[in-house]
């Protein structure tokens, strides 16, 4: 645990106080990746090419097809790689979201992983399979759901209850695409001909003629412990509701970059008070995994905003959307585990956040 923080005339005469030099390196506290799908780094022949599929729906069809190709695969020491890689940029907290019971990989030295697994269904018959399933494990496994317009409203009620109740974390994906945007108000376009040609359309969905945060207000699912991931497609008033809410939003803007769906609203999301943590997706919609590399995005999408915000994004902001203070600051009674940035040049912040090159992190 830090005891204190000052400069060194102050310290030096500390209890037990032993000296170790960092010379020409940052300190920082470690960094938080709040949206990560570990059981998908075997699918890194998703973004291993030039041109992304044409739509969300194109690209799921293409996801769950190599899925099914490589079935039998065990992709463990592929997530493990992952995670090696995650850490040696200087990762604390990763927050993993799959399919499956257990993460594909669960720790590794400093790096601890949060997983959740992920419910979703539309129709009538996927949405008793999938509470099912939360009944059969109700031993306080963390579950969540996908996204409003692959769960059923009965199903992304039921978990977020469930996850209330344990105030548990309920990340979902939200206003990822135009795509999802105009199947939500309209019932209509890429995501409905997705759901009928793979026959799992019964008709039960009702419509909610709305955009996705006003639905999730609908619902009653926006408050602190809801974490939005993507946020691009939000009109002023839900993004206002955000905020109102306290939700947490997640910002991935190397998927949305390579998925080409857009960049997000975030002077909107600023002004409003909303504070976005950040995460980088998987490799299946991401060629590069790295929060170094997300900040570098986001300067380069929002060049007027201050590097320090961003920065902030990475480290405070997902700390205090996953409720880990301890994290995301050096400061008396955070986390002695940070990191050491080897650096040169005359901002610091402008180095940290801008300069695109691979950075070299130590552990302290
Ligand atoms: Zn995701």
């Amino acid at each position: 645990m830090i005891v204190a923080v000052g400069p060194y005339r102050h310290l030096r005469h500390g209890k037990h106080a032993r000296l170790v030099e960092h010379e020409g390196r940052i300190l920082l506290p470690a960094l938080l990746n709040c949206h990560c799908h570990l059981e998908l780094s075997g699918c890194a022949a998703m973004t291993d090419r030039e041109v992304a599929p044409a739509h969300m729906p194109a690209w799921i069809t293409e996801l769950l097809a190599l899925r099914a190709s490589r079935s039998g695969e065990d992709d463990t020491s592929l997530a493990c790689a992952v995670l090696a890689r995650q850490h040696a940029d200087g990762v604390a907290l990763l927050v993993d979201i799959g399919n499956g019971l257990r993460p594909a990989a669960s720790c590794h030295d400093m790096t601890r992983v949060d997983y959740y697994t992920e419910l979703l269904g539309l129709s009538r018959q996927a949405t008793l399979l999938a509470l099912q399933v939360m009944q059969d494990h109700d031993d306080g496994h963390n579950f969540t759901c996908h996204a409003p317009y692959s769960t059923s409203a009965a199903l992304l009620q039921a978990v977020k209850e469930r996850a209330a109740l344990l105030r548990r974390l309920y990340p979902l994906h939200v206003g990822e695409s135009l795509d999802e945007v105009e199947f939500l108000a309209t019932g209509h376009g890429p995501f409905r001909s997705f759901l009928e040609e793979r026959g799992v359309w019964d008709g039960s969905f009702a419509v909610p003629g709305c955009g996705p945060v006003a639905y999730l207000e609908r619902l009653g699912l926006l408050d602190e412990l809801t974490l939005c991931v993507h946020c691009l497609h939000l009109d002023e008033a839900e993004i206002d509701l955000l905020a109102r809410r306290r939700a947490g939003v997640c910002l991935c803007a190397g998927s949305n970059r390579f998925l080409g769906v857009g960049r997000a609203p975030l002077a909107e999301m600023l002004a409003v008070g909303l504070k976005p943590c950040l995460g980088t997706d998987s490799l299946a919609s991401n060629p590069r995994l790295s929060l170094w590399r997300e900040m570098n995005i986001l300067a380069d999408d929002h060049p007027q905003l201050d590097p320090a915000l961003i920065l902030a994004m990475a480290t405070w902001n997902g700390a205090e959307i996953v409720a880990r203070s301890e994290l995301g600051r050096l400061a008396p009674g955070g986390s002695a585990h940070f990191i050491a940035v080897a650096y040169e040049g005359s901002s610091p912040l402008e180095f940290l956040v801008r300069e695109p090159h691979v950075k070299d992190v130590y552990w302290v």
